[in-house]
């Protein structure tokens, strides 16, 4: 297939090199027949790999039977996949979108009817996190504390300020009667793998519950799996009021939610909010396989087991090199390694090696594999990294 040309027949947001033709187990394949070690998986998407065959074939059964209807009836792939989504995240309702930045708009209306069925005055008000990312629409937008990714697109939502990550006090001072819901990623993703505090999110969670602010944590990342845990809060022992999840909901099929606690679900009613795709038959099918398998199979155990070999065979690497690796940290298949080099440089390196790294921010190479990742995987991965740091 001729690249050269591609770009003129594309608006330009992305740079782009390889094109993938196959993906196999947890590895990908160029249009050469190159093999390559996926430790990106669609950006924490693929979480199952690439060779499923009871997801493929429950997709295909779906395709068979029907892949979509309109919500305005019921499917058994939507409630069964409700049923799923609500006892793993324990969440009493959820709505299914396409996409994570959709579930972000969602946790963002939900919570303003909430304070507005409260009092109708209300301004609304959020307070998101410094270096947050929570997708490209004009509101998930909004809530993103990169101001770069922001300001061309302004005026955005009003009524957004930003606090610090993991500094309880930044987001008190930014506290007024109008605060409807504190926004932020339980752990900071696209920002540079960022974990919140316990004590913070501890005295987060009671910030909120004492002054009736909504606490979204957006798990579209760090949820379905990939700390160890179904979802990243369960690491804190605390439960949001309202969670966005997408990602590796649908592993690879274009699924989202957001979901919430009952009395806050409550607060939309009907023709409040509606999507013609969200949650179709297809894509929920995909969402019932994906919980099904991580029963069956057993992933988070397999995360827990494999996460810490992972870390500690990148911990292992920053001794090596000190001088280029500053910091490895992260939970569970959630890691990054902050570098004193550019990222994108290493990344670029890695996939002329057969590696597949995504990189966050300027500086971090982030480690999202799929979830069935074996410690083999690791080995090979890490010795191909160790090989390009010696050359530094
Ligand atoms: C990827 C991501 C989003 C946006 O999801 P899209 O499906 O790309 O719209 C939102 N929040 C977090 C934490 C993400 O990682």
């Amino acid at each position: 297939m001729d690249i050269n040309n591609a770009d003129e027949y594309f608006i330009h947001t992305y740079n782009r090199s390889t094109v993938f033709t196959k993906g196999e187990d947890v590895y990908l394949f160029d249009d050469k027949g190159n093999k390559y070690l996926d430790m990106g998986a669609g950006i924490a998407v693929s979480a199952l790999g690439y060779s499923n065959e009871e997801y493929k074939n429950g997709l295909k059964d779906q395709i068979d039977k029907l892949i979509h209807v309109s919500n305005l009836y019921y499917t058994e792939p939507q409630i069964k996949a409700a049923k799923y989504f609500t006892e793993a995240s324990g969440m009493d309702k959820v709505f299914f979108t396409n996409s994570g930045a959709e579930a972000i708009e969602g946790a963002i209306k939900l919570a303003r009817k909430y304070a507005y069925l409260k009092n109708k005055d209300s301004k609304g008000e959020i307070i998101a996190m410094n270096h947050s990312f929570h997708g490209r629409t004009m509101g998930a937008l909004s809530v993103t504390g990169t101001k770069h990714y922001r300001d061309p697109f302004e005026p955005l939502i009003g009524g957004v300020s930003f606090a610090e990550y993991n500094d309880i006090d930044s987001i008190k001072a930014l506290i007024t009667p109008d605060t409807c819901a504190v926004i932020l990623e339980t752990l900071q993703g696209e920002g540079g793998i960022h974990p919140a505090d316990k004590e913070f999110m501890t005295k987060l969670r009671e910030l909120c519950t004492e002054k009736d602010i909504l606490l979204i944590l957006d798990e579209i990342q760090c949820g379905m799996g990939r700390t160890g845990k179904m979802f990243a809060y369960e690491n804190y022992g605390i439960k949001p009021d309202i969670m966005t999840s997408a990602k590796a909901l649908g592993c690879g099929v274009p699924i989202g939610a957001f979901a919430a606690r009952k009395d806050v679900a409550d607060a939309m009613c009907v023709g409040d909010h509606g999507s013609t795709y969200g949650g179709n038959p297809l894509a929920t099918a995909a969402a019932c396989k994906v919980f099904e398998i991580f029963k069956e199979k057993d992933i988070l155990g397999h995360v827990n087991e494999v996460a810490p070999y992972l870390k500690n065979k990148l911990i292992e690497l920053q001794e090596k090199y000190p001088d280029i690796i500053k910091d490895v940290r992260g939970i569970g298949l959630m890691l990054g390694t902050e570098l004193s080099i550019p990222a994108g440089e290493i990344v670029s390196e890695a996939l002329d090696n057969g590696l597949v790294l995504i990189s966050a921010g300027t500086n971090i190479i982030r480690f999202v594999p799929p979830l069935i990742i074996e410690k083999e995987h690791i080995d090979t991965a890490v010795s191909i990294l160790d090989k390009i740091f010696a050359s530094k």
